[in-house]
């Protein structure tokens, strides 16, 4: 592949004024920051290092307080969230006085730029993840490419080994992966594919998934932008180009991921965006798309653009509902076990977090995180008491709470139009059925009643009626995703 991309990219990249910083600093300074840097990397591990803290740099120690910078706020964002304390922690064992660590982005100045991809310090995917029977190892340097595109910063945890499949993103996985598995020159079968779901649902699971594994093969490209990045990075990089060096560049993309677009703003950089959709779409390159509302609710874009955004594959991820929350689990402890194979989750604990921790998988994450530090910071073992105390925040406020009968009723009638009177009726028009079927499997589901009590609380029907719509809609919510959702957000209002 021809290096002009890189070129025109990177000439115009946003990079720091570093080596005036370097100048301040006195060398037991300097010696000071790399001890910090391996004690952080001895803690959070080779690739979480490699991702997030490889390219911060010190600028000034001061008093109580050290002063560090980054190249992208994605970067600063991302620690300050995820790695604040422990960027603390490991200065204060360094340098006792530490109370505060003052985190920026470097400013921006153009530098010209270096005339090579940079050796790679790559992120390896922890568990050597294959896709077609290629080593993603192999097809490095995946993110040196994908970072010379101006791409975001990859997590490698976040791989389609890594991500569970269940009822609620079957179809999203699968339009996912038949995407990161086409050669290049293929035709492209739904474009763009966009995939919308609420916070937590993995929704950058997946697009990050199919930037990993994408790159395989060394012409292919997959570039991943976060819409943050796009307006402040990728958008800018484009401005700078003439007409011909624009083209040459998207030239290089095979597939442009965007995560996030309900951020992108601004009306010069929604045209940008239409620009560089529409370039990407007419040569039969492939757009993948998240958000967390479908097209028609981005109510910043035109209306041209909203119907180009639903013509591909629009895909909703649900809630993940309790089994799916079980598996993911399941697969965390899996694999944080292979750092620190001490760490025993029993199965009923596992059970209670994914029964009662809510449905977003951050919280998942948060509390089995909890848990693996307890159990290493107190060497004690994990028991259902421990977790029902670390995660209590996490838990759905005073569960689990009585759900009375009436209150189904009329939760589910409210729901569905009717009157509660309608429910407890015998009329068996389908708009009455179909709520009452739900009602009845809820007052199963949600309280201790049994079904011959539950038939007479419904207009005095037969336990087998009562059994008959529990099945029923059993059945159908293991196939319908837009029921199965229903059903949650009916439960959640009921349990809060
Ligand atoms: P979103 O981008 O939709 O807000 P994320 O992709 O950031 O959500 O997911 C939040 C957390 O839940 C991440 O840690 C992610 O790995 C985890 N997660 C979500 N869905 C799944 C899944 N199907 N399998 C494994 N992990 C998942
Ligand atoms: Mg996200």
């Amino acid at each position: 592949m021809s290096l002009v991309p890189q070129t025109a990219f990177n000439s115009t990249a946003i990079v720091d004024t570093v080596d005036q910083h370097e100048t301040k600093m006195t060398n037991t300074d300097q010696e000071r920051w790399l001890r910090v840097k391996e004690r952080l990397r001895v803690e959070v591990g080779e690739d979480i290092y490699f991702s997030w803290f490889a390219r911060m740099e010190l600028d000034a120690i001061e008093a109580d307080t050290i002063k560090l910078s980054v190249p992208t706020r994605f970067l600063k964002s991302w620690i300050q969230s995820h790695y604040a304390e422990k960027l603390l922690g490991c200065w204060q064992s360094e340098r006792g006085e530490t109370t505060r660590i003052e985190l920026t982005v470097r400013s921006a100045a153009i530098r010209p730029l270096q005339p090579k991809l940079k050796p790679v310090e790559v992120p390896l995917p922890p568990r050597e993840p294959k896709l077609n029977g290629h080593d993603l190892r192999l097809a490095m340097p995946i993110s040196a490419a994908h970072e010379g595109l101006g791409g975001s910063p990859l997590d490698p945890r976040l791989t389609f080994e890594s991500f569970v499949v269940g009822r609620s993103n079957t179809l999203a996985h699968a339009a996912a992966l038949q995407v990161a598995r086409a050669r290049r020159g293929d035709a492209v079968m739904f474009n763009p594919l966009y995939i919308h779901a609420g916070v937590g649902l993995g929704k950058t699971h997946l697009l990050q998934a199919v930037a990993w594994a994408g790159n395989v093969g060394p012409d292919r490209k997959v570039l991943y932008l976060t819409a943050e990045k796009f307006m402040y990075g990728f958008v800018a990089a484009l401005r700078a180009q003439t007409a011909i060096a624009f083209k040459e560049a998207l030239r290089a993309i095979d597939v442009l991921v965007i995560d996030d677009l309900q951020f992108l703003q601004g009306k010069s950089t929604q045209a940008e965006f239409c620009h560089t959709l529409n370039a990407l779409i007419d040569s039969g390159r492939q757009v993948v798309i998240a958000s967390d509302r479908p097209p028609a609710d981005l109510e910043s874009l035109d209306e041209r653009m909203r119907s180009r955004l639903a013509g591909g594959l629009v895909v909703e991820m649900g809630a993940l509902g309790e089994e799916l929350r079980l598996e993911i689990l399941k697969a965390r402890v899996a694999a944080a076990r292979l750092h620190h194979p001490g760490f025993d989750v029993p199965p009923g604990v596992l059970g209670f977090i994914a029964k009662s921790v809510t449905h977003n998988g951050r919280d998942l994450e948060g509390a089995l995180n909890r848990l693996l530090a307890h159990s290493k910071l107190t060497g004690q073992p994990v028991t259902l008491e421990m977790a029902e105390r670390e995660v209590r925040d996490l838990i759905r406020p005073q569960e689990p709470r009585r759900v009375k009968i009436e209150e189904i009723q009329r939760v589910v009638a409210r729901q569905y139009n009717v009157s509660r009177a309608d429910l407890l009726s015998s009329r068996r028009t389908a708009n009455v059925v179909r709520p009452r079927q739900v009602a009845m499997y809820l007052a199963k589901t949600l309280t201790l009643r049994s079904l011959p009590e539950i038939g007479r609380r419904f207009g005095g029907r037969d336990h087998t009626t009562v059994l008959h719509a529990v099945r029923k809609i059993e059945n159908l919510v293991s196939s319908d995703v837009s029921l199965a959702e229903e059903i949650e957000l009916l439960k959640r209002q009921l349990q809060e």
